[in-house]
Order: C-alpha cells, then sequence, then structure tokens
C-alpha cells in the first residue's frame, strides 16, 4: 500500500506532538511531516528537525513549501490564553494572547492560509482539531482576553467546510494530560455533551485519545466530510468499553458544523 503524506502543523503542541509521533511510528502508512515556528522545541522534543519546515502560519509561502506533495493536512494550531498574574483572592483571573497571536489571527486567518494552502497544494483530507464550546457565542471562553476564541475556531470551520477540500472536524472537549487508549469515547455534536450530560460523564478527554482519533480519522472512509464533539468517558467508569472500533464510532457522526 502507498503510504500517506501527512503535513501535522502545531507539531511542537501537546496534541499535535503525539500526532506527528503516533504517524512517525506508522512508516508503512504514514509519511509524517511536521511544520513549526520554533527549531529549539523541535529539537527538544523530538531529537532532531528532520522532516520539519519551519516557519509561520501566518505566512503562506512558509506553508505552501511544507504542504508541497502532501495527501492530508492535520491543523493542530491553537491560540493560547495566557494568564496576566495570579489572581487575587475572590477575584477572576485576567487573561491576554501575545501579540500577533489573538484567535481571529491564529485560528481563524493562520488556519484559512492553511486551508488555502492545501487547497492550492491538490491535499485531498483536512483533519482540523478545535474545541467543543462554539455553538453558543456566550461560552465563557470567549470572553477570555476579549479574544472571541471559540467564535473564530467555528468561522474556520466553516471555511473549511465550505473549502470543497474533504474535511474532518474533531471537536475535543477538556483536555488531559493522561493516557490514552484506556477509556471509551463518545461522539455528539452542537455542545450537547456540555448540556445534556450524564453526571458521571465529565465532558473532557486525554490529549492521546484525540491524536488517536486524528490517525484513526486519516485511515477511515467515513471519518470523511464528517464534524463531531468528542469526550471520554472516566478510566473507572464500570460501564466503560473502551473504544477500539473506529469506524464504528466514525458511522455515529455526521456532516456540517
Ligand atoms: P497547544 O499545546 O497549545 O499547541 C498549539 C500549537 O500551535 C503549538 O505547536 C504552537 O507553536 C502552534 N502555533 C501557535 N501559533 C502559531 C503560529 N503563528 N505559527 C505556527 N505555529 C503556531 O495545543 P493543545 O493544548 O494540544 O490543543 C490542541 C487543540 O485542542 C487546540 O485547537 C485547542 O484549542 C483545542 N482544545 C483545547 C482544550 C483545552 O482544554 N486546552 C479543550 C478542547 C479543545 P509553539 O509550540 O511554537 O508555541
Amino acid at each position: 500500500m502507498a503510504t500517506k503524506k501527512v503535513l501535522v502543523t502545531g507539531a511542537t503542541g501537546r496534541t499535535g506532538s503525539i500526532v506527528f509521533r503516533k504517524l512517525r511510528q506508522q512508516t508503512d502508512q504514514f509519511e509524517a511531516v511536521g511544520f513549526a515556528r520554533s527549531e529549539t522545541k523541535v529539537q527538544e522534543l523530538f531529537g532532531s528537525k528532520e522532516s520539519f519546515f519551519f516557519g509561520d502560519i501566518s505566512d503562506p509561502s512558509s506553508l505552501q513549501k511544507a504542504i508541497s506533495a502532501c495527501h492530508a493536512l492535520v491543523i493542530l494550531t491553537s491560540s493560547v490564553p495566557i494568564m496576566k498574574a495570579p489572581p487575587k483572592p475572590g477575584e477572576r483571573p485576567e487573561f491576554v494572547f501575545a501579540p500577533g497571536g489573538m484567535p481571529e489571527e491564529v485560528d481563524f486567518y493562520g488556519q484559512k492560509n492553511q486551508i488555502d494552502a492545501a487547497i492550492n497544494a491538490g491535499v485531498n483530507h483536512v483533519v482540523l482539531v478545535g474545541s467543543m464550546g462554539g455553538a453558543s457565542e456566550n461560552h465563557p471562553l470567549n470572553r477570555l482576553g476579549n479574544g472571541n476564541l471559540l467564535v473564530w475556531k467555528r468561522k474556520s470551520e466553516q471555511y473549511l467546510i465550505d473549502s470543497g477540500l474533504d474535511y474532518t472536524i474533531i471537536r475535543a472537549g477538556g483536555l488531559l494530560d493522561q493516557p490514552g487508549g484506556e477509556r471509551e469515547l463518545l461522539v455528539s455534536k452542537e455542545d450537547l455533551f456540555l448540556t445534556n450530560a450524564p453526571n458521571s460523564i465529565s465532558a473532557s478527554i486525554p490529549r492521546a485519545d484525540v491524536a488517536e482519533v486524528v490517525v484513526q480519522a486519516l485511515k477511515e472512509p467515513n471519518a470523511r466530510n464528517k464534524a463531531f464533539d468528542v469526550i471520554a468517558k472516566p478510566d473507572d467508569d464500570p460501564s466503560a468499553v473502551v473504544t477500539s472500533d473506529f469506524a464504528a464510532l466514525f458511522a455515529q457522526t455526521t456532516s456540517g458544523l
């Protein structure tokens, strides 16, 4: 079987680095290419800069070079709110974004640049990892640093759908730095997990499980043209059946936002 060449952006991120490693372990199926802005971080994380392109998602020409001859693109870049200072007792923390790092710049224009680069390069599948919570503009995350974080993420999801490229949009619940492959994953839409979740289920998921969903979405045809929310049952839930059949999981998902 021919290998699929996949560009992973945000490959120095906490989820992106797991995706990059997973793809690199499956050389029979994938050729992983990473995109990052920090050579130092790449060296620290992966011990080498091999298979990496360096640039910034605000610079379309750097993306164009990286994505050349790729079959698929995994978008794992994100704006990151920074806490200004530890809050005083009884007060809420205040957040800012780094210069050039506002959600409009990173999560909309930066992602749009990536999708446009994918169109120009003839890429046929884009996997975009985003966040649950965007179905309502009133979500508190939108108020962080006046960034409208989820509003801009949602706009780029729509831009991807409208691009005509095959897409898989994975909207994760709260991300946990815990092992993957140990939980039952649940999919839904429209933030129903936030409004209707049974009490035993917290709307969260390990980053390693999100990364596995990304890898499986690159393999499974029925992940194409789907957008969904995904969370995991707690690992000590006695009713949980660890997810291993990803084709069955994707079969529960639907197209459109
Ligand atoms: P992360 O660790 O914050 O990684 C973000 C990545 O984006 C980093 O590699 C960063 O590069 C890169 N990046 C940012 N701006 C860039 C630019 N201008 N050019 C090139 N690269 C740029 O990500 P994560 O926490 O794993 O989150 C993955 C996704 O899940 C995000 O979309 C996030 O919003 C979403 N999500 C998060 C949560 C949560 O609980 N935190 C919940 C649900 C969904 P550097 O390494 O150089 O900074």
